[in-house]
């Protein structure tokens, strides 16, 4: 099942798969767990999770 997180201020849409990259490497290099509360590791705004608006859209 794929999970999308998007960031209205960033404008982006993270996969989950990338999501725990970059997860793994902020608490390798700095410790945080920022992405564990979902919010963007880029500018620290909350992450939306789109999966749950089922748009239907398939992974660009
Ligand atoms: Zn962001």
């Amino acid at each position: 099942m794929l999970t999308r997180m998007y960031c209205p201020k960033c404008e982006k849409t993270v996969k989950r798969e990338r999501l725990e990259e970059i997860r793994k490497e902020l608490k390798d290099r700095f410790e945080s767990t920022s992405l564990d509360e979902g919010i963007c590791p880029v500018c620290g705004t909350s992450l939306i999770d789109v999966s749950k608006r089922q748009e239907g859209q398939s992974a660009p």
